[in-house]
């Protein structure tokens, strides 16, 4: 049986390829997170079944007993990623929880993560980055960033000591775009989050690969400017009721 999730699923990876397509880039260069806050782990484990492996979340109280009750129910390897600010007191609750931290704001978080990670295990990161400069925006400062090279050499210094901490590897970076009429109008931030990347990398020397942009409203343009993770909610599991 298709189910309207299914289906959905099925609407969206046609989407990513259609992207792909236009960009000349392959599919599999991209993974879908799906978002899955506000949803009971029932519609996770309904995903699960439909093929998803990826899930984000935003808040931890409500992750911690959301994996555990997914996690309970399928033999699945999932993995699950945090999207939303952190607390840096809610660093021990996190760390052990995620495969990936897609919400680093600051070396001192990174430093707690590191701390609160259980021997032996590996978290890995991204840097948030607001590079729009919206103030409701969380995430490194980096606003014109092309025009201000201590804010890189900065943010690059941040990278290197991040990396050095231990148990923690940094993939790459995350920002989100403004809420636009036109999907277009966000095209700059993406194209700004990837020259930031490759910036970066250049000035570290340490690989950047995964650049997570594009959520349900902009993901298709997110792809073309180059996303290698993108987050969708609403156009997988329909409006939220908060949030
Ligand atoms: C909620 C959220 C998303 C998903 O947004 P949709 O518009 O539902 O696709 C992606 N990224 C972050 C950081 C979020 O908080």
């Amino acid at each position: 049986m298709v189910t309207a999730l299914g289906e959905r699923i099925e609407t969206v990876r046609a989407e990513i390829a259609r992207s792909c397509g236009r960009a000349g880039r392959n599919p599999s260069e991209v993974t879908l997170v799906a978002v899955s806050k506000t949803h009971p782990a029932s519609v996770v484990l309904e995903a699960v079944q439909a093929g998803l492996r990826d899930f984000g979340e935003n808040r931890v109280e409500e992750a911690e007993s959301k994996i555990a009750a997914v996690m309970a129910q399928t033999g699945e390897p999932l993995g699950w990623h945090m999207i939303g600010h952190i607390q840096s007191r809610k660093a021990r609750e996190v760390a052990p929880l995620f495969k990936m931290v897609q919400s680093v704001d600051s070396v001192r978080l990174a430093g707690k993560l590191a701390q609160a990670l259980p021997e032996g295990r590996e978290l890995a990161l991204l840097l948030e980055c607001n590079v729009s400069g919206e103030s409701s925006k969380g995430g490194f400062a980096m606003r014109d960033w092309e025009r201000d090279p201590a804010a890189v050499a900065g943010l690059a210094q941040s990278v290197g000591e991040i990396a050095a901490l231990p148990g923690l590897t940094v993939r790459g970076l995350m920002t989100m775009a403004p809420i636009a009429d036109e999907p277009e109008d966000v095209r700059p931030v993406f194209r700004s989050l990837r020259r930031l990347r490759d910036a970066l990398e250049q000035q570290t020397g340490i690989s950047l690969p995964v650049l997570s942009m594009g959520m349900t409203d902009d993901y298709p343009v997110a792809i073309e400017e180059g996303a290698t993770m993108v987050r969708v909610g609403r156009a997988l599991f329909g409006e939220r009721a908060t949030q």
